[in-house]
């Protein structure tokens, strides 16, 4: 059996904690590799290695910084086929779904080039007799990031490229669930002209987490995974005095008003409901169709388009849709969520539950469910099921239908499907969600803009990429400087204005 490792201060390192977790092919159920979970005390020294090499790089002047993060879009590119391999064999999702995981990581990087341009600070020439006064954004220190498994090469490459391009050195602590790529990215950090000990790759569970957010050297911490988790990490973060941006568990809905082409919104829901097995923080899990008439019509569409549907390993190419779900666990977790909406008397119009594959009767699969006249109360609606489950929630109006997804305590995204400019532009201003799709059902924002929920979905103030990166992972110094020319003789009492 394949035992994976640590990568410290440039070089693949076995764990020494005795302690191991199962990573699984979910397609076969087989287990393929032991990731090993580091102990306190290999956390701690990895971070003396970051803590040791980050002032080194912290003073590599930003364009040298930035020419490493040119090489490593290119070795990206280069390794793509191998990457997205990997990929797909920890996670399950097709080929095509994993290129684009790392490409949605790759742009993040390529917006990382132009740090020189954004670390370029403010200056006030003559601010007042003979003074000048700037700001510059200095690096943190040693920043780390907690991230999930179902987006094993993206959210890494959105917490570690503006990090390290900013002047720190970065622990990554991945999911412990899909470990490969994140070590394969390292690797190629270093082939880039990264110096040791600026990416670390930590693999572990609770106690390698808890280990970061207690480290008095730790400067931030970035997570994403579920939200009961970022509640945790945010607070203890927070109470040890860290810069702390959590992003948490959603809940999509998608309206879809009766002016709306309802062929593209049945499209659009297919993708954004099944791709990836529902396992995205921006799949749509909730059609909210307006009017008695545009639900039947809708579910009728949704219907023949799911049977079309065709679910298998990604290993089949082209012949597949979606693959299985990331761990046997994962599965049973889904199809007791599925009970449950059959108890609470949700209609389950297609029920994917007897889905079997042939030859891969083992694997995590789970067929794709469509669910009809689903209420607020049900456990269906109020959770997050990160699985083939879309759920139909019937509403009046547009005032009904929006306020579903204002009362949800999820905010990540939201989508509306209407030809109707008004009704978009007021679903846009009102809703109380982070990201917004008119017509678009998955409506994750370029590497220039930035990304993150509201309500639940976040906790901290910045969000991720784009602009908000530079800032999380940089402090504003602020100088005021003269010279003796302009120093006037006597000591001033009064807090000095400007007159
Ligand atoms: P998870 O919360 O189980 O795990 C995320 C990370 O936290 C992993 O690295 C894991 O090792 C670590 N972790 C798990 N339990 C921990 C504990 N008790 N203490 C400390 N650390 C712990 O999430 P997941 O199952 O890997 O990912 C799926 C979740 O992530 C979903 O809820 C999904 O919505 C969310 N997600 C959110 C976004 C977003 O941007 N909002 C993006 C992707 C995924």
């Amino acid at each position: 059996m394949k035992n994976m490792t640590h990568y410290v201060n440039g070089e693949h390192v076995e764990g020494t904690s005795g302690r191991f977790s199962d990573i699984f092919n979910p397609a076969t159920g087989d287990v393929q590799a032991q990731c090993p979970l580091a102990s306190t005390a290999e956390v701690d020294a990895i971070i003396a290695k970051a803590a040791a090499a980050q002032p080194a790089w912290a003073a590599v002047n930003p364009q040298r910084r930035a020419r490493v993060m040119m090489k490593f879009v290119s070795l990206l590119n280069r390794d793509m086929d191998k990457l997205a391999e990997a990929l797909s064999r920890e996670h399950g999702k097709t080929l095509p779904d994993a290129a684009g995981d790392v490409q949605r990581g790759l742009e993040v990087v390529e917006y990382c080039i132009g740090a020189p341009q954004m670390l370029k600070g403010d200056f006030t020439d003559s601010a007042g007799p003979g003074i000048d006064m700037y700001s510059m954004r200095q690096a943190l220190g040693v920043s780390a990031g907690i991230t999930p498994f179902n987006f094993p090469a993206m959210i890494p490459m959105w917490m570690f490229a503006p990090a390290i391009v900013c002047g720190n050195a970065f622990i990554l602590k991945p999911s412990e669930r899909a470990p490969s790529v994140p070590l394969m990215l390292a690797e190629l950090m270093k082939e880039a002209g990264l110096p040791d000990g600026i990416l670390q790759v930590v693999n572990g569970d609770k106690e390698a987490v808890d280990a970061l957010l207690h480290s008095e050297t730790v400067q931030s911490i970035g997570f994403v995974g579920s939200t009961p988790i970022a509640e945790y990490i945010y607070a203890t973060g927070c109470a040890n005095g860290k810069r702390v941006q959590c992003f948490g568990g959603a809940k999509n809905h998608m309206i879809i008003m009766p002016d709306a082409d309802l062929d593209q919104a049945a499209d659009a829901l297919l993708g954004a409901g099944y791709g990836a097995a529902g396992e995205r923080c921006m799949a749509i899990s909730v059609a909210v169709p307006v009017g008695e008439e545009t639900a039947d019509r809708l579910i009728e569409k949704l219907v023949t388009r799911i049977e079309t549907l065709k679910v298998g390993p990604y290993t089949a190419g082209a012949d597949v849709d979606y693959g299985p779900v990331v761990t046997a666990a994962a599965k049973a977790n889904i199809l007791r969520l599925v009970q449950t909406g059959i108890d609470q008397g949700a209609k389950l119009v297609v029920d994917g539950r007897d889905f079997n594959l042939q030859g891969y009767e083992d694997g995590f699969f789970v067929g794709p469910h469509l669910f009809d006249n689903v209420t607020n109360e049900m456990d269906i609606y109020t959770q997050e099921i990160f699985g083939p489950v879309l759920c139909t929630v019937r509403a009046k109006t547009y005032e009904e239908a929006i306020a579903y997804a204002m009362y949800h305590e999820y905010g990540n995204g939201t989508a509306i499907y209407t030809r109707d400019g008004d009704t978009a532009r007021d679903f846009a201003n009102r809703i109380n969600v982070g990201m917004v799709g008119i017509n678009v059902p998955i409506p994750v924002p370029l590497a220039y803009h930035t990304f993150g929920g509201w309500k639940k979905s976040v906790f901290g103030d910045l969000n991720q990429h784009g602009p908000d990166a530079f800032k999380f992972y940089t402090r504003t110094k602020t100088i005021t400087a003269r010279w003796p020319s302009g120093i006037k003789e006597g000591g001033e009492f009064s807090i000095p204005v400007m007159d």
